[in-house]
């Protein structure tokens, strides 16, 4: 297939903003391209030769770069300088010069996408002594035989730059309805192999059985299973048909693992590969996972060294910083606690139901010096079981329970109700209410949030906490607007310190009840208090108590400080 044909796409796609029109171009673009030619296409059209989750670039610096237009067009290196100063675009400055070439007509042989994409792909390969020259070479060899507009893609490729506005979300609508598939179909196919250039592939090759055909392979990562947040152990119960598997919910980094014989991958949940980023991890994971190959799902925790426990999740993140990783890996060894299983030797595990895979997973799982192990799990049915369960869990310090449907199968990158998040709900606040803010279409002719405050002791003002929009039934909405609509006023009582401009105030006199997430110190909303709640949720009126009798602000700051010191408790 002809370079030129993705070029003229690339410019036309370049050249709207429509999504409408973008997805048009993609589409005749892949109708036109031949089955063989496919990965190739539709991996140039996201900008490189490898799948996103692949950490390659090409490692050619603009100033490289510009050596071989220079070469390529016959320009002087302060030619492409000035157009450069001028467009700020290589691509654009590539053009315009092989545009002026005068042999511009002359081509040596057709550039074609198979000789672009090998090349470009070849580029980090080379290394070494005279690695730099041989770059530019190769490069403007390329650019020697390609039109004007071809050069600038090239050019832009190799930078990993398109501009061209095409993200892989895109990808799903146009490889449907240019193959004439259920988008669903195709998206599917994704989720389990995170590369559109195999998916679109398959499609061209087999229609939808050749989208049936794909399955999750070893070094292709899985977009991860996610979890919905539950509101308590009743919701859980009811939506997992009374019974269900908890585990425990631990605070580090997603990973999945891939082992193929020797070779160990790590992805994270954005599909990042952090296999150089673990290396102490390597072999135990080799050791402790018994099939030849195998892909597993589990949390990366970090252990104090001095203490031997678990440190919150911002330490593990501390390793991030690749310069530092041996010594990080010193200071802070981490672990992996394994809750799923993909694949094991050549079973693929996916669309069995959890309890199999759980079992799969103890059985290919064996200790490797604790580096390596299985989350902790109990399967219950009883709600005080499950509240014990997870205070214990809590008490440790863990985040919470993490509830799973026995029946469902892996479903990759969904996020539904067959996992469902369990965290410890915070005690209630009471809090008096201050002002309210008119609610926006539904709740139109409602107040849809109040602003509420806690008292400070130290003064006898009344400080504010929180703006809370969400707990309400629409029973609640209608008799507190009725109720408060009675007593709206102006302006802010003079007891109380409120930096949001509120539609009504009220003096402060009613208490509402309110569970939240956490407490936050300077939160986004300014509030007087300093302090602010995450995910607030109306309980209930309280008419049997008044605002003296209200949460303060110092005890607000006494459950923020105890919270922060639970978020930090290790195992005892
Ligand atoms: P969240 O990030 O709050 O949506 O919670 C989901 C995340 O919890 C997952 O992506 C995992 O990183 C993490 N997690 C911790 N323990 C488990 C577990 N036992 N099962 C599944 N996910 C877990």
């Amino acid at each position: 297939m002809r370079y030129g044909i993705l070029a003229e796409a690339f410019e036309k796609l370049e050249k709207t903003a429509s999504y409408l029109e973008k997805n048009l171009v993609i589409v005749e673009l892949l109708k036109r391209t031949p089955s063989e030619e496919m990965e190739r296409v539709v991996l140039l059209l996201l900008g490189r030769p490898w799948p996103a989750y692949v950490s390659k670039e090409t490692g050619v610096g603009m100033q490289q770069l510009k050596k071989a237009v220079a070469k390529a067009s016959g320009y002087s290196s302060s030619e492409v300088d000035k157009l450069m100063r001028e467009t700020g675009d290589l691509g654009e400055v590539v053009r315009q010069l092989m545009a002026k070439k005068r042999q511009a007509t002359l081509f040596a042989e057709e550039l074609t996408v198979e000789r672009v994409f090998d090349k470009v792909k070849q580029l980090p390969e080379i290394t070494g002594e005279g690695s730099v020259d041989r770059k530019i070479d190769l490069i403007s060899e390329l650019l020697t035989s390609a039109r004007p507009v071809e050069a600038k893609f090239v050019v832009r490729t190799v930078l990993g730059d398109l501009r061209i506005g095409v993200a892989e979300g895109r990808l799903r609508d146009a490889i449907a309805k240019a193959l004439n598939l259920d988008p669903e179909k195709v998206e599917h196919a994704y989720m389990l192999t995170t590369d559109y250039s195999v998916v679109a592939k398959a499609a061209a090759e087999g229609g939808e059985k050749g989208l049936k055909r794909l399955g999750v392979s070893v070094g292709h990562p899985v977009n991860p299973m996610l979890a919905q947040r539950a509101e308590d152990v009743d919701e859980i119960l009811e939506r997992m048909n009374g019974k269900a598997a908890f585990e425990i919910k631990l605070d580090g980094i997603r990973i999945q693992v891939h082992k193929d014989g020797d070779l160990i991958q790590l992805f994270t949940r954005r599909m990042e590969d952090y296999s150089s980023m673990f290396p102490d991890l390597t072999p135990p994971l080799k050791k402790s996972l018994k099939p030849r190959r195998a892909i597993v799902d589990g949390e990366l925790v970090a252990i104090d060294k001095r203490t031997g426990k678990p440190m919150p999740f911002q330490e593990v993140l501390k390793r991030r910083r690749k310069y530092e990783i041996k010594e990080a890996s010193e200071q802070i060894p981490v672990e992996i606690q394994l809750f799923d299983v993909l694949l094991a030797d050549k079973r693929t595990m996916i669309d069995e139901p959890y309890i199999k895979r759980r079992a799969m997973l103890e059985k290919i799982v064996a200790g490797a010096e604790g580096k390596v192990g299985v989350v902790e799990q109990r399967v219950l049915s009883k709600k005080d079981e499950v509240q014990k369960f997870l205070n214990s869990a809590v008490k440790i310090g863990h985040e919470g329970l993490l509830a799973k449907d026995l029946n469902s199968s892996y479903r990759a990158g969904k996020r539904e109700f067959v996992w469902l998040k369990l965290k410890p709900a915070m005690e209630a606040l009471d809090l008096v209410v201050v002002g309210a803010l008119y609610g926006r279409g539904r709740r139109a002719g409602y107040y849809g949030s109040y602003i509420l405050g806690a008292l400070d002791e130290d003064t006898g003002r009344f400080k504010t906490v929180t703006k809370c929009g969400s707990g309400y039934t629409d029973e609640d909405l209608e008799t507190l607007t009725k109720l408060f609509k009675e007593i709206q006023v102006k302006k802010p009582h003079p007891d109380v310190d409120i930096d949001i401009e509120c539609d009504v105030y009220f003096d402060p006199n009613a208490v509402f009840e309110v569970v939240y997430e956490e407490i936050q110190e300077s939160p986004e909303l300014k509030h007087t208090s300093t302090f602010g709640l995450r995910f607030p949720r109306f309980v209930k009126l309280r008419p049997d108590k008044g605002p003296t009798d209200v949460t303060t602000v110092q005890e607000i700051r006494e459950l923020f400080e105890l919270q922060e010191k639970r978020k930090s408790k290790t195992r005892t």
